[in-house]
């Protein structure tokens, strides 16, 4: 029974000048159950042979029939498949991962094809090559020679067609090799067929067929022992590929391996979980940051009401150097009244005055602004008092000395006292509290809160002494009659006070507050996207790291790759564990960023005051972002590490 037959194989390595004709036109076929020694002088060409005879390498020409079938023109997936099932190979390096126990290496092959869960077996092949005492040693506390026992058991672990050994002895010392030679000895009178490359003539007297090779040709092949007609007779089913069931590798075990990796390299993965940490962090303190500041901002804008016109008197175009000198306008009541009757686009009118006064109550003084204005501030300035009431027309009518306090002040004077009811001094006149306003929040500039409410009867004749008011409050009907209502305005005042088009620039101003709105939000929108792009940028600067780092994890496990390849992984096999390596290590990063971005932002709030809003879709979008970071920044190196050769990746130093 032919379990190899190779016709007219060619390598040839090197293109141009210096040209390597390793194998040329050989042909040899092996029988079921021998044992072969190929010998040689170094560069004849073993090596070379072996690699094609196990599928590591692919011949210029030829053809190659394994157990019956030409494998020669079979995809890189089918061999995976076939080096996995039907071929056990025995590197002169031995070729364990370091970091895992004998008992894992001899499994290692199990998660490319067949099942995890039989480790049992490789329980017993290890006992099988009499180490069923150091299973779970690494092989770093192994000598040579357990450490080659460990390799043959893991080439034994699917039951192979055939076993490769390339000089297994070769790094070993006599008795070692003694040992490793009595195995094969024994595997071999068990049915298994061998061939072995040595150039030693001692390990080449364990084989029953010598094939010498020179300058890539084999010059001679000798039988001492021919197989006994019996051995001759002995019929293996052939493996059909298309009938070779190949386990796709599970999502489990994949990661367990990624987390192997990732623990074998602590340092390496914990640096570039660190960059991703940073950036996600950072995303989540910033944005948190950013909303909690567009919150108070938003809260504060609120406050002004909507549809909002602001009359004043002067020009906008007066600050700074004007050589304007225009007459500016005095407002009145009569102008408040006017505007109020003369336009359909308006709805309220809220004329005001302010300035600043004293408070005393008790043995508590406080300095603080004031505001006069008519009842209908109340609705125009979105002012319902949260405590007490709003003063009534009557009380403006006849000048009452009553007053609304905000919260700031509340604080101030009466600490927890209720001060409803309660009589204080303004400018050393006697008011009585009615009520207190609603909070509209601190601003970056100033406390809004810290300030009081009353007629602006009283404000005007009997705090302030003053004879005009200082501007007009006018609520538009809705949004869309904001701008009749300005232009209604300014028709209206013009006419009062018989102004000409020339005067219009400098007597008044009409600020449009929808106009300082929109500014605001648009600058938050702007801030929001800063913020956005800076997150991104760390983000990015994260990703590269991972992705730095995986290429340095690439090429220093080429070996390891080559190995996994030459165990049966495929390229999907290789590439999904690196990018799962990639991805969790991301992931890692984006959770423990996750946290660390809020801690920060509850101690900002804690320590400076500020207003901070960690929010859930920014949380959700860095996960999400962190995984793809993994994924796309893992994505090239994980192919690199797929696309390597096997033979070439195992050469590699
Ligand atoms: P052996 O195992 O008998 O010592 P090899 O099969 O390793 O010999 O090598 C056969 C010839 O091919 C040698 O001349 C060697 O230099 C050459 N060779 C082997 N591998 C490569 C390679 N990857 N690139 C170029 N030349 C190679
Ligand atoms: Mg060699």
């Amino acid at each position: 029974m032919k379990i190899i037959e190779i016709k007219k194989i060619n390598k040839t390595y090197g293109t141009g000048k210096i040209e390597v004709r390793a194998l040329q036109d050989v042909s040899v076929t092996i029988q079921q159950g021998e044992f072969v020694a190929i010998m040689g002088a170094s560069g004849s060409g073993k090596s070379t042979l072996m690699h094609v005879l196990g599928l590591l390498d692919r011949p210029g020409s030829g053809e190659y029939f394994l157990n019956g079938q030409e494998v020669s023109k079979l995809s890189d997936n089918e061999w995976a498949v076939l080096r996995n099932q039907s071929i056990g190979f025995v590197f002169q390096q031995f070729h364990l991962l370091a970091r895992m126990s004998a008992l894992d290496n001899v499994a290692l092959p199990l998660i490319y094809g067949g099942d995890i869960r039989l480790k049992d077996n490789a329980r017993l092949r290890l006992k099988d090559v009499g180490l069923e005492d150091r299973m779970n040693h690494n092989p770093n506390e192994l000598s040579g020679g357990q450490q080659q026992r460990v390799a043959v058991a893991r080439a034994l672990i699917h039951d192979p067609l055939v076993i490769l050994a390339d000089e297994p002895t070769g790094n070993l010392d006599s008795k070692s090799k003694e040992e490793i030679l009595g195995l094969f000895d024994k595997l071999n009178q068990e049915g298994k067929t061998i061939i072995i490359v040595t150039h030693e003539q001692e390990v080449a007297n364990h084989a029953k067929r010598v094939i010498v090779m020179r300058d890539g040709k084999i010059i001679s092949d000798k039988t001492s022992t021919p197989l006994s007609n019996n051995e001759k007779n002995l019929v293996i089913p052939p493996t059909q590929i298309t009938n070779v069931k190949r386990n796709n590798m599970k999502f489990l075990d994949y990661t367990n391996q990624a987390v192997t990796a990732m623990i074998a390299h602590k340092m390496r993965a914990f640096l570039s979980i660190l960059g991703i940490l940073i950036g996600v962090a950072a995303v989540i303190a910033m944005v948190a940051l950013g909303s909690g500041a567009q919150e108070s901002i938003e809260k504060q804008l609120s406050s002004l009401g909507s549809n909002l016109l602001v009359v004043m008197p002067g020009s906008s175009k007066s600050h700074g150097v004007s050589l304007q000198t225009g007459a500016t306008t005095n407002l009145t009541f009569q102008d408040a009244d006017a505007l109020s009757k003369g336009s359909e686009n308006i709805d309220r009118v809220s004329p005001a005055v302010s300035g600043r006064v004293q408070l005393v109550y008790g043995n508590k003084n406080w300095n603080t602004s004031l505001e006069g204005s008519s009842t209908n501030y109340e609705q125009v300035r979105a002012a319902t008092p949260i405590a007490g009431r709003f003063f009534t027309d009557e009380e403006v009518k006849s000048r009452s000395k009553v007053v609304l306090l905000g919260t700031s002040v509340v604080k101030q004077l009466f600490d927890t006292e209720n001060p409803i009811g309660k009589t204080i001094k303004i400018n050393l006149n006697n008011f009585q509290v009615i009520g207190i306003l609603p909070s509209h929040g601190a601003s970056t500039f100033r406390d809004q809160d810290d300030t009081i409410l009353m007629p602006i009867t009283t404000a005007m004749y009997r705090v302030l002494g003053k004879q005009y008011i200082d501007d007009i409050y006018v609520q538009a009907r809705g949004p869309e009659f904001v701008d009749p209502a300005q232009d209604d305005i300014s028709r209206i005042i013009e006419r009062q006070h018989h102004l000409t088009t020339k005067d219009e620039d400098t007597a008044f101003q009409i600020r449009n507050m929808s106009d300082i709105k929109q500014a605001l939000e648009s600058s938050t929108k702007t801030m929001g996207m800063l913020i956005g792009s800076i997150a991104a940028i760390s983000l990015l600067v994260g990703g590269i790291g991972i992705m730095n780092i995986m290429l340095v994890s690439v090429t220093e496990r080429t070996r390891e790759i080559g190995l996994r390849k030459a165990l049966g992984a495929n390229n999907k096999d290789v590439m999904t564990q690196f990018l799962i390596e990639s991805i969790l290590m991301s992931l890692i990063g984006g959770i423990l960023g996750i946290m660390i971005g809020i801690g920060i932002s509850t101690l900002i709030t804690l320590a400076a005051g500020w207003a901070v809003k960690v929010s859930i879709v920014s949380i959700f979008s860095a996960t999400i972002f962190s995984m793809l970071v993994g994924l796309v920044f893992g994505l090239w190196p994980a192919r690199q590490a797929s696309k390597l050769n096997p033979i070439e990746a195992l050469r590699y130093e």
